[in-house]
């Protein structure tokens, strides 16, 4: 008897499969290739087997799907069924995440995360411009980058969030408050 989970999962990544060929990842590695960057794809002797590989900038960069990786996203809705099954999964898929870059950083990589939907979906960025973020990243010296969808489509989850990092109150006075010397 099929197993309905290995069954969900292989739909799953049968879809994941099929959209591989028109997907993000092939999609920005041609527009990358055409401004003039080289990489090397899946090395394998790399934690995670990044989707590319540049040298010359000691960078990596992996392009997510936003459902298997777990992304806080617009895309992003946990299933309505198997909802344990799939919190497993996936917190699983984003612990392996975290510890793939910290040990990529850890050993001088540099390294770059474009998440899905920065390519597709309402609120996408576009190739164009995820390929020009891109660009600035690889030739900056940061060691760490994101690039997702634009901000108008953040989930109101996360719309919430971002506000409350505001203070309560954005007054200016031009006191300069007792002076700690
Ligand atoms: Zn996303």
């Amino acid at each position: 008897m099929a197993d309905v989970h290995s069954v969900e999962i292989r739909r799953r990544n049968m879809s994941a499969i099929r959209s591989s060929n028109t997907a993000p990842e092939l999609i920005l590695r041609q527009a990358l290739f055409r401004l003039g960057f080289r990489y090397r794809v899946h090395d394998r002797k790399l934690r995670g087997r990044p989707d590319l590989v540049l040298r010359r900038y000691r960078a990596v960069v992996f392009v997510h799907g936003c459902f298997f990786h777990g992304h806080e996203c617009t895309a992003f809705r946990w299933p309505a069924t198997r909802e344990r099954f799939w919190r497993q999964k996936i917190d699983g898929n984003r612990r392996r995440d975290t510890e793939t870059v910290r040990v990529l950083r850890s050993t001088g990589w540099r390294v770059l995360i474009v998440w899905e939907c920065a390519l597709r979906g309402r609120s996408k960025i576009g190739i164009e411009e995820t390929a020009r973020r891109s660009a600035v990243w690889l030739r900056s010296n940061k060691s760490i980058g994101l690039i997702t969808e634009s901000r108008g489509g953040m989930t109101a989850h996360q719309a919430r969030r971002c506000r409350g990092h505001h203070p309560p109150s954005t007054r200016q006075t031009s006191r300069p408050g007792p002076q700690g010397g």
